[in-house]
């Protein structure tokens, strides 16, 4: 494969961290690479396939220098790939320390498709910067994105400089740059989210739950974002309310604060231990709450689900009861998650509402002993054994926790191919139950072992 010489030019300081940005023809990467560096460089050509040569620049993200590369592009011919660009393009991405892998929010077309899968070796120092959201119209494109598989997604707009915040933060947080220093060893806090659609009460929650207990605790390096925490404690436990600021700022709406909303709300999910999922019970649900809903359990994070202005509701009947079953129906895939009803306004229901979180917490943290998982999962298969496949038994061989906060299980089994994904979710169902995973989403991955 071709290497590109220009990394390795005297004028570039290979010993900086390399950036590259990468797409297809057209998505905006130079527009953003302009955006980014403060300077318009690189030219910008409306006609899809005109493709340049990389063009190196030194860049301050934060406090840090780095180098900045515009991939110039990758594209497709009447013959398939365009061999020597391609190449160019992509032998970049394996020299590269984070990948800006950029895509139009309007089109997703055979090149990013076939980008995707030339992505795939690096996923992990990948950004995925959804490009050409330039207005609120345009904000749940962003939701799309997730299916791809990264980690990290952000909405921007390269030509108006929307997201580029939410983009340079995300980039020093994989970078690993300033990170130690800048987060110094918490105390041990509870963080809670607080989402939901406009006007459900996530203010008025916010605000009963911390006072006026409000601080400014850290600024993102190089970034003039604060970020803005409420802390509280109740029952000996302390509770850190994230992005208070996202809430607070809200009465002098600035254009771009509540815009950036689902930026926001993957940022402050992902930082997140529990996340209160806000519901008005004289509304109903948003789609927004569902695509929340999604990212929490990819995630695996906690989610209580909020009923709250329970104090408005009328009394007639099992008029709660009613909700609560349709909250049910509409959100299958949180149907582990905690529901309590509350009144932030009246201060109702509060106590059960921070006691569900506590334990929901628990249950993130909760370890479980391998010999334990593995007596379970032979007499599970007692129990049930696994479907016969076309070429034999299933068989589930042992199996043990790797993680908490996300609740993680590794299966070893005969067969990796075509397991069946009901054998899973018979599994999984018993976790919850026996295990003491009631209330939080749990992810089992599987490996072979013969
Ligand atoms: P590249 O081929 O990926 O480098 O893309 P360019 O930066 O040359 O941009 C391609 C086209 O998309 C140009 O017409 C840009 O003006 C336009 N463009 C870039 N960023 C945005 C954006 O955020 N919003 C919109 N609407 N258009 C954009
Ligand atoms: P946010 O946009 O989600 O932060 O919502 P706010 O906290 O600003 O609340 C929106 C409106 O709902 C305000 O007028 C609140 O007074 C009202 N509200 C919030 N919680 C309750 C509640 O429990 N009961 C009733 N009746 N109104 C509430």
């Amino acid at each position: 494969m071709q290497k590109l010489e220009i990394v390795n030019k005297a004028d570039i300081d290979t010993t900086l961290p390399l950036i590259s940005i990468i797409g297809r023809p057209n998505v905006g990467k130079s527009t953003l690479f302009n955006r980014l560096i403060g300077k318009r460089r690189a030219i910008t050509d409306p006609t899809p396939g005109v493709t340049r040569d990389p063009i190196p620049e030194t860049w301050l993200l934060g406090n840090n220098r780095v180098t900045l590369v515009d991939s110039g592009g990758v594209k497709l011919d009447q013959e398939g790939l365009d061999g020597p660009v391609t190449e160019k393009s992509l032998s970049l991405l394996s020299q590269s320390d984070v990948i800006i892998f950029v895509m139009d929010c309007m089109e997703v077309t055979p090149e990013d498709q076939m980008l995707l899968k030339e992505l795939r070796p690096y996923t992990d120092k990948v950004v995925l910067a959804v490009n050409k959201i330039d207005d609120v119209t345009r904000e749940d494109l962003i939701w799309n994105y997730y299916n791809y598989g990264y980690q990290r997604v952000v909405g921007i707009s390269a030509a108006h400089g929307l997201g580029i915040e939410e983009l340079e933060d995300t980039l020093l947080g994989l970078l690993d740059l300033e990170r130690q220093e800048e987060e110094p060893e918490e105390a041990e806090t509870i963080k809670i989210a607080i989402l939901g659609k406009p006007n459900t009460g996530k203010s008025t929650l916010t605000n009963l739950l911390t006072g006026r207990d409000i601080s400014i605790v850290s600024s993102i390096a190089g970034t003039t974002r604060d970020v803005m925490r409420g802390t509280f404690t109740y029952k000996g436990t302390d509770y850190t309310v994230l992005d208070t600021a996202g809430i607070r700022r809200k009465s002098k709406v600035e254009e771009d604060v509540e815009y950036y909303s689902v930026n926001r709300a993957i940022k402050t999910i992902d930082d997140s231990d529990v996340v209160l999922l806000m519901i008005d019970v004289t509304e109903g649900l948003a789609e927004q709450d569902k695509k929340i809903a999604q990212l929490i359990v990819r995630r695996g994070k906690g989610v209580v689900l909020v009923l709250n202005k329970i104090d408005a509701l009328k009394g007639i009947g099992n008029e709660l009861e009613a909700i609560k079953d349709r909250v049910r129906f509409l959100f299958p895939i949180l149907n582990f998650a905690p529901l309590v009803p509350i009144s932030a306004l009246e201060g109702d229901e509060i106590g059960k509402l921070l006691d569900t979180v506590w334990a929901v917490w628990r249950q993130l943290n909760k370890r479980i002993d391998t010999n334990v998982l593995n007596d379970c999962i032979r007499r599970w298969g007692e129990e049930y054994e696994p479907p016969r496949g076309a070429s034999g038994h299933y068989k589930i061989l042992y199996g043990t926790q790797v993680s908490v906060t996300p609740v993680r299980f590794l299966l070893f089994v005969n067969r990796i191919k075509d397991f069946p994904e009901s054998y899973l979710s018979y599994v999984k169902n018993l976790m919850r139950k026996e295990l003491g995973f009631s209330s939080i989403p749990i992810e089992i991955s599987l490996r072979e072992r013969r």
